[in-house]
């Protein structure tokens, strides 16, 4: 094999699998003949774990005894199984784009079961508002410009979401982080002279926020914030009844706590230099070392979660309001009546896919002992490395059984001719020598690592996307723009 032994011991990363995404990347056979006809990279989605996902989200709002509506944030996939598959549920979809709108719409979904965020051109504000989908207004010169279209239209009175940000609590300092979107909770009023004003246009059915941030804290103070806001919509005579609490739930990658405490912490050792790097040309992933003292902060995601998907959900319903008695967040939604929505992309696709991508080339190269392996896919097809995921691929081999000594480090290097096509910048460790021909196999790629940020540079095409479903102990599949939830294609019975 080559190479100097400066990997004592592997430090893995394994991907936590769920039922159906293990018994997928067991059916080597199914994968190695999909990927022989639709090419490499490609990716699969399982469609009815989605629809599981949102049994899970719901239980939760059962547990506490509050109704309400799941939102999944669509554009954290584009693949049409899934949404037409979340359209076989009572879950609803929220649209960032007039593309995405047309999708859910032609998905199934009735505009009831719509919301449409984000920034907003003319059309998509048009068909939304003629279709009666439920907008989310990021200020006041939004709903003058819904107000106008719907007037100038002669439509139906638009429902409209109120975004806010900016939240400040009273007491316990938490500051929820600067946003773009939104109007700062600080200048309320001002949203809500606009929406009395379009009392003819527009009706508030509830308010909203969406933060991108891990933290159960923040997230508690905005809820605690939107409360005070409806409280201030009862006294003008303003009657919204939901709470958007946003997405962000995340998911837990990794099977094993252990191993991201053990990377995490070797990888600060290697930028300190105290044991051989674990990335190509020492990349810190955010830490640097300078004169002996660590600095900068690590820029991944927390890829093990102990807390994550509804879990976090409950957890955050579960936080008391300091400035409401310090009761929980969940007895206040319920006392009021108040209907929680929730917008969650990643979470509710959390093993809902993975991304094939075969291996062309090993090759023994480099001072650091580790081998270069090239595969047909581009960094952007599996993007995991783009949102701070560090993750193992599984090896799917080519003959059956594996085959080849192990554990090696290995590079993975993309088809670009780009220095800078590399699947992760990670030194990877496998518990075998991949071959020529053999598959690696990105869990659980569903949330926004699949087309996010596809490309077709050097006019490779964009991965396929096929949808798979179990049949018995059998793997089914078709073209992911095929699949319908009828039998016998799978999905509802
Ligand atoms: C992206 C987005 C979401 C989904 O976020 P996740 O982190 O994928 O759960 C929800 N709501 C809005 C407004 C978004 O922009």
């Amino acid at each position: 094999m080559g190479g100097r032994p400066l990997y004592l011991e592997p430090l893995y990363l394994e991907p936590r699998l769920g039922p159906r995404l293990r018994s997928l990347m067991a059916a080597a056979g199914t994968l190695h003949s999909l990927t022989d006809a639709l090419g490499s990279p490609l990716h699969v989605v399982v469609p009815d774990q989605i629809a599981e996902n949102v049994e899970r989200f719901r239980s939760v709002y059962r547990a506490h005894h509050l109704g309400g509506q799941i939102f999944y944030a669509h554009k954290a996939n584009r693949s049409s199984a899934l949404l037409r598959r979340l359209a076989a549920t009572d879950a609803g979809v929220d649209v960032a784009s007039l593309e995405e709108l047309q999708h859910a719409l032609g998905a199934g979904f009735a505009p009831g079961r719509i919301t449409a965020t984000g920034p907003k051109n003319p059309e998509f504000l048009w068909l939304a508002a003629r279709t009666g989908v439920t907008v989310g207004v990021d200020g006041p010169a939004e709903l003058d410009q819904l107000a106008a279209l719907v007037r100038k239209h002669a439509l139906d009175r638009v429902r409209v979401l109120l975004r806010l940000s900016g939240f400040e609590t009273a007491g316990v300092r938490v500051l929820s982080r600067r946003s773009r979107f939104g109007t700062p909770v600080a200048q309320a009023e001002e949203l809500l002279e606009a929406v009395e004003r379009h009392g003819d246009a527009v009706e508030a059915t509830g308010v909203a926020f969406h933060l991108d941030t891990t933290s159960v804290a923040e997230k508690a103070a905005a809820l605690e914030g939107c409360l005070a806001v409806l409280e201030a919509c009862r006294s003008r005579g303003l009657r919204p009844r939901a709470v958007d609490v946003g997405g962000g739930f995340g998911v837990s990658y990794l099977a094993e706590r252990e191993q991201w405490e053990t990377y995490t912490s070797e990888l600060t050792a290697a930028v300190m230099g105290r044991r051989p790097p674990l990335t190509w040309g020492g990349h810190g992933y955010g830490l640097r070392e300078e004169s002996g003292t660590l600095r900068g902060a690590l820029g991944l995601y927390p890829a093990h979660r102990s807390v994550a998907g509804p879990a976090y959900l409950d957890d955050l319903l579960a936080q008391p309001a300091p400035s409401l008695g310090g009761r929980p967040l969940a007895a206040l939604l319920l006392e009021h009546l108040y209907d929680l929505y929730t917008e969650p992309g990643r979470a509710l696709l959390d093993q809902c896919g993975l991304t094939l991508a075969k291996v062309l080339e090993v090759r023994t190269q480099g001072s650091d002992g580790a081998l270069l392996v090239r595969l047909a896919a581009k960094a952007d097809d599996i993007a995991l490395e783009d949102h701070g995921v560090l993750m193992d691929p599984v090896v799917v081999p080519r003959s059956g059984a594996a085959q080849g000594e192990g554990p090696v480090a290995v590079h993975l290097f993309g088809s670009l001719c780009l220095e800078t096509d590399l699947i992760t910048r990670r030194t990877v460790f496998l518990p075998r020598r991949p071959a020529p021909g053999d598959l690696l196999a990105f869990a659980n790629t569903a949330g926004y690592a699949m087309d996010f940020h596809a490309t077709r540079a050097q006019q490779q095409p964009a991965a396929r996307k096929v949808a798979a479903w179990q049949d018995g102990d059998a793997w089914r599949w078709c073209l992911d723009d095929q699949f319908w939830p009828i039998t016998p294609s799978g999905g509802v019975q």
